[in-house]
């Protein structure tokens, strides 16, 4: 038989990974496909586009240098590399791990490759369909115990360690008041020849703050980055896992979602670190439980939810929300809303902002003022290192901006100036009132929010998880004055004058 190719995806990159698993130098060759239909089809961030394209032509050099032949082609679309390869080589087939997206399943299946089951998720998306077929209704806690059990992070025999599943009640705290944490800065890479030519074929189609050596485009570089975040940021990582600050964009988060996304780093090696640091008595439980909740809970029950809904989920738009993306986020004006401002220059800096700020800053922003789901969908998977359709889906669409009706969160992620002055120090420097909800200086968030209650009472009225905000919005004296600014609000944000 002759030699195999193995084509390896640009969200692909580790020698683990299914197909590339089990490949050698004397039966595979690897083809790896940069798509120059991929680049052109949105406005990336200068910072994402470089991750990608760095991160697949370093993986493809330490291939070579392990003794494979690599066709490493830059082609007009994924479709035209492989025919080209196709007909260059003449491999015995072409076999490729499960693609992570729809769009992508559907492209290798139409082109013939074999497909090996992926292994870059701890839950294969048909065992979690399995496991939510024994439901009547399931959540994600109920998910991420099942994976507790199953996979044995912090446990003792059947019981969690410490004696419970979870240990929010001690996170959630606000950002010390006199601004004293020293969060650990990120570790910074040399920019190389590599990266200039990255940058040279990127150019023309991107946009923001040039790469620093940030996000490491290599495993060892993710591997540094993985060793920094246990031993450095870890023991903060829970108590201020929901905090904003102006003195700090990272805050504890252990910005480790990009490699974790293309396969630099994989959920196991990455939870059997914090679980290492845990038994060394080097992070509390706290710590240490709250982030594998979020690597083997929250990550792979969005990665569970994307398969079980797509192609459908990708397109809801339940709340009927058309406003157009704000011209702020794209850069094409200012705004004088601390808050706002803060989230969107790190978005610039870095092409990162942290849960908290995508979620309670701009997609709280984006659902109160009723803006296009699917626009802010795009908009943030162009603009994040970590987009990606799998993840933004349910994230942006289904948590975010309740555009499932109700699928994935069970109340809006709604929220007026009152929970983002708890959560950080934005307020104190904003332009904006927080307390008022109507007049010139009131906070967007403020009116907005009260305008999102009423506007939507035939929904949420009797959710029992939001009825008592309707009700509430129905008993305020000045419900008519806070509508018509609304209103004003609405059309200031749509022409970038807010
Ligand atoms: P940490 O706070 O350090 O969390 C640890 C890890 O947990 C992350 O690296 C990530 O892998 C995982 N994680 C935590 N929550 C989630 C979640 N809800 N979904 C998936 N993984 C999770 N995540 C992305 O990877 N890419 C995205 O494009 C993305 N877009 C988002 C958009 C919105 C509106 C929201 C609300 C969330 C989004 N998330 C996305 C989830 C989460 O915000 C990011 O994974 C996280 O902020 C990445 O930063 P970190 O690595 O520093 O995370
Ligand atoms: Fe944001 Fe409102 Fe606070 Fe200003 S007052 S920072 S707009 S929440």
């Amino acid at each position: 038989m002759g030699v195999q190719t193995v084509w390896v995806l640009g969200d692909q990159l580790n020698r683990r990974i299914g197909a590339l698993a089990a490949a050698t130098p004397s039966t595979h060759r690897v083809l790896l496909v940069e798509s120059v239909a991929k680049l052109a089809s949105k406005e990336w961030h200068v910072q994402r586009a470089h991750f990608v394209i760095a991160s697949m032509r370093r993986f493809a050099e330490e291939l070579r240098a392990e003794g494979f032949e690599v066709d490493y082609r830059r082609a007009t679309s994924l479709a035209d590399g492989h025919r080209l390869h196709v007909e260059q080589f003449r491999p015995s087939g072409v076999v490729v791990t499960e693609p992570l997206s729809w769009d992508g399943l559907a492209l290798v299946r139409r082109l013939g490759c074999s497909l090996v089951r992926s292994n870059q998720f701890l839950c294969h998306y048909d065992d979690f369909a399995s496991w939510k077929s024994t439901k009547k209704s399931f959540k994600m806690e109920d998910f991420y115990r099942w994976q507790r059990k199953r996979l044995g992070y912090l446990m003792e025999g059947d019981e969690p360690v410490g004696g419970q599943w979870n240990f929010d009640a001690d996170n959630r705290e606000p950002p010390p008041k006199d601004g004293s944490a020293p969060w650990p800065m990120p570790v910074v890479d040399v920019l190389d020849d590599l990266d200039t030519a990255v940058l040279d074929d990127i150019a023309q189609h991107t946009h923001g703050a040039q790469p620093h050596g940030l996000w490491a485009t290599s495993r060892a570089g993710a591997l540094r980055r993985l060793d920094h975040f246990v031993t450095d940021v870890l023991p903060m990582f829970g108590p201020h896992e929901d905090a904003m600050t102006t003195n700090s964009w990272h805050v504890a988060h252990s910005l480790l979602s990009p490699y974790l996304n293309i396969g630099l780093l994989l959920p196991d090696e990455v939870c059997d670190a914090v679980q290492r640091a845990f038994d060394d008595g080097r992070v509390a439980i706290a710590s240490a439980e709250g982030f594998i909740r979020q690597v083997i809970g929250w990550r792979e029950y969005v990665w569970g939810l994307y398969w079980a809904w797509m192609p459908e989920y990708a397109h809801v738009n339940e709340l009927g929300a058309n406003e157009p993306l704000p011209p702020v986020f794209t850069g094409r004006a200012d705004t004088r809303m601390n808050c706002l401002s803060h989230v969107l220059a790190a978005v610039d800096s870095h092409a990162y902002a942290h849960h908290i700020q995508r979620l309670m800053v701009i997609g709280n922003l984006a659902l109160i003022a009723g803006v296009d789901p699917r626009a802010l969908t795009d908009w943030m998977w162009a603009n994040f290192v970590d987009g990606a359709e799998w993840v933004m889906v349910p994230n942006v669409m289904g948590m975010s901006q309740f555009a499932d009706g109700g699928r994935m969160a069970t109340k809006p992620y709604a929220s007026g100036g009152a929970y983002i002055d708890r959560m950080s120090d934005y307020c104190k420097g904003c332009a904006y009132d927080r307390t008022k909800r109507v007049g010139d200086d009131a906070c967007p968030f403020t009116t907005l929010y009260w305008d999102f209650m009423a506007r939507h009472e035939p929904r949420f009225g009797r959710n029992p998880r939001v009825a008592q905000q309707v009700r509430a919005a129905f008993k305020l004296k000045d419900l008519d004055e806070v509508r018509a600014r609304a209103r004003e609000v609405t059309v200031m944000l749509r022409e970038g004058r807010l």
